[in-house]
């Protein structure tokens, strides 16, 4: 469930969030968002997919991301409270209001999208994709889907391709404000995570890395995750959360997401190993964790957020001065720009005010 604080100040953020995107690469405002990273095929996709709760994601052995992918969930009305249950994408490369209701239509746009710039033949490149899923089933939280860790050159990768990875995924989670999902396979032996040692590098406190563990259904027999999940083997500040996603069969079944979702929950509840562990095990614990984590986090951020926005708003108004008269000039669209932002700062700053005086009354 998100609390109340979750629901009014994280809509801002992505609100904040598309403004930046509009004005370019030159903002220096970093905001929160979510990243998952991790070796090829340990399931950052799928992971992000049940998080989301519907099919849309490039998925498979192959390495199928190849671009960051950002993904802003917007939490819409239900029908049962006036809305309506249409859930829908849309991406800021197409024109805006083109709703695709279709998921697998999105799926296609992405790898449509993807080959158009990193071609067909499994070049990696680091200009983002931009899709917003508009649902009511989902918490509103920014993911970044990334290209996994590989180290053998496939197709028309260049031979440095495990550096050129591991540089475009540091971009996005060095920054402060990045919280990491940390994805390893329980398959394969925690201590050689690639996702755990670049997430270390990034951010080696532990703040804002969460663990991962999937493929808890195929591990071997007479072995389970019980420890891995406690911290026991890598400790982890934020601890781990183990999951089971559809296996490739799965996917070839066209098995849903919600058929995943039940069917993780019975495995779960029929493994004894995993008895007592509800707070660390399935999607949707992952799903509340994570909002309750974000929230924390955005919250920290919100003051230094907005004395950078003032900041810049300050500098920019100087400039704006010098430029004397404006009509229809580009810094004449800067400044009603920035007049949108400062809208928005003082509409979290009164939001946090209002918070910090019902906290002190009661
Ligand atoms: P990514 O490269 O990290 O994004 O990995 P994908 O999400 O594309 O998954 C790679 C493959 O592993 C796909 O064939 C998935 O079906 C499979 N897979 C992912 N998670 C699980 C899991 O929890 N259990 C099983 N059995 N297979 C999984
Ligand atoms: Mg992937």
């Amino acid at each position: 469930k998100t609390t109340p604080l979750g629901s009014s100040v994280i809509p801002i953020v992505n609100k904040l969030q598309d403004i930046f995107a509009q004005l370019g690469t030159h903002s220096s405002i970093e905001l929160p968002q979510v990243a998952v990273v991790g070796s090829q095929s340990s399931g950052k996709s799928s992971v992000l997919e049940a998080l989301v709760g519907r099919d849309f994601l490039p998925r498979g052995n192959d390495i199928c991301t190849r671009r960051p992918l950002v993904l802003q969930l917007v939490q819409t009305k239900s029908k049962s409270s006036g809305g309506s249950d249409d859930e829908w994408g849309e991406f800021l490369h197409l024109p805006s209001n083109h709703r695709i209701y279709d998921f697998s239509e999105i799926r296609r746009e992405i790898e449509a999208e993807t080959n158009r710039l990193a071609g067909e033949n499994k070049g990696v490149k680091d200009k983002q994709i931009r899709l917003k899923i508009f649902s009511p089933n989902v918490l509103d939280i920014t993911l970044v889907d990334l290209p996994g860790i590989t180290k053998v050159p496939v197709g028309d990768q260049p031979t440095d391709i495990e550096a050129r990875i591991r540089t475009m995924i540091l971009s996005y989670i060095k920054q402060p404000s990045c919280l990491i999902l940390a994805v390893t396979p329980a398959n394969s032996d925690l201590a050689n995570s690639d996702a755990l040692q670049i997430a270390g590098n990034a951010d080696p406190d532990g703040h804002r890395t969460i663990g991962v563990i999937t493929k808890l259904d195929i591990m071997d027999k007479g072995t389970d995750a019980r420890n891995l999940l406690l911290g026991k083997v890598v400790p982890l500040r934020l601890g781990y959360v183990g999951v089971v996603n559809r296996c490739q069969e799965d996917i070839l079944l066209n098995r849903s997401v919600k058929e995943a979702l039940s069917a993780e929950e019975k495995f779960f509840r029929s493994r004894p190993a995993y008895h007592g562990l509800a707070d660390r095990v399935g999607i949707p614990q992952l799903a509340k964790k994570l909002n309750q984590i974000l929230v924390q986090h955005i919250k920290a951020l919100l003051p230094d957020l907005k004395s950078r926005i003032s900041n810049a708003l300050v500098a920019t108004a100087k400039e704006h001065q010098s430029y004397g008269e404006i009509t229809e000039s580009r810094a004449g669209q800067g400044a009603l720009l920035l007049n949108f932002l400062s809208k928005y700062c003082e509409a979290y700053s009164s939001l946090l005010e209002g918070k910090s005086e019902e906290m002190s009354t009661s």
